[in-house]
């Protein structure tokens, strides 16, 4: 049926590469999907630079997306966002959460945690692998309040037990490819929310920023399917509104393996080095 185009609410979606290598076809293919489903009806397509890794991320990395990206062609938005200078806002999302009780210091080094899991009879996994067994969970304030003051590291970790009963019931969120999907946070259990070496972390950068930039659709690779649905919760605990989401299958090369950056030869640089041209990377990725 015919729809006025003001009916029609813009798509803002975004493409949120990290500066810690070069883009590969695959990051070319979850590009163009999300700048394509804003280019009708007004949509507007921001690019956001994933920095929060001050140690992995390097500024050329940041010059050779957008070299990549306007050599395919894409137009976005200015000024782009860089997350490293954003860290104030981050930090004002956990003050949230910390008064909500919704997280808790950590104060396990990677190979404690490893020790743990295995000397539990049943530590429970995830979709990814074994989730944190909850060690730093039944601290008491008190044992918390030492080791902070006394300087030792810590990251902080979303308590999802008491996160589920502050935000009660969880609605379904919505997959483009996939439908209705029933939010499910237990997958990733005490997800890091703010980590040792950087305050904050993947999760609750892209949650709080994804709501500041107004984004309403976002594309992304199959790979952070589990993610968003410890993103939901976030969104509840924080106010913020839930996107439609599309997650598509990732790319692989000849042998069957997922394209990555330290494969060299499937860089977007590097094709393009061997003469090829946008449109004909285009047709190669099926798009
Ligand atoms: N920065 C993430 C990456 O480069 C993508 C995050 C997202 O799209 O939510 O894998």
């Amino acid at each position: 049926m015919y729809r006025a185009v003001s009916e029609k609410t813009p798509v803002i979606s975004r493409f949120a590469p990290s500066p810690t290598g070069l883009l590969h076809m695959g990051h070319a293919y979850s590009a163009i999907l999300a700048y394509r489903a804003t280019t009708e009806y007004a949509g507007r397509f921001i690019l956001r630079i994933e920095d929060i890794d001050t140690n992995r991320c390097k500024p050329e990395f940041i010059d050779a997306i957008y070299e990549d990206l306007t050599w395919l062609g894409l137009q976005w938005e200015q000024p782009v966002r860089l997350q490293s200078e954003h860290f104030t806002d981050y930090q004002a999302a956990l003050d949230v959460l910390k008064e909500k009780k919704a997280v808790y210091p950590c104060f396990c080094t990677r190979s404690e945690i490893i020790a743990e899991i295995e000397k539990a009879q049943s530590a429970p996994h995830g979709p990814d692998g074994p989730l944190y067994p909850g060690t730093c969970k039944h601290l008491t304030q008190p044992e918390r309040d030492v080791r902070i003051r006394s300087g030792e590291a810590h990251a902080w970790r979303l308590n999802l037990n008491t996160a589920l009963s502050v935000i009660g019931p969880l609605p379904d969120w919505c997959d483009r490819e996939k439908g209705p999907i029933k939010t499910t946070p237990s997958l990733l259990g005490d997800i890091v929310l703010a980590r040792k070496d950087t305050p904050t972390s993947y999760h609750l950068s892209v949650v709080v920023d994804d709501a500041h930039q107004n984004i309403n659709h976002i594309v992304r690779g199959n790979d952070l399917f589990h993610a968003t649905h410890a993103h939901i919760v976030l969104q509840k605990l924080l106010g913020l509104p839930t996107p439609t989401y599309h997650h598509h299958s990732l790319l692989t090369d000849k042998n069957g393996e997922r394209f990555a950056k330290r494969n060299r030869s499937a860089t977007l640089k590097s094709l393009r080095e061997t003469g090829m041209n946008a449109a004909d990377l285009i047709a190669q990725i099926g798009l």
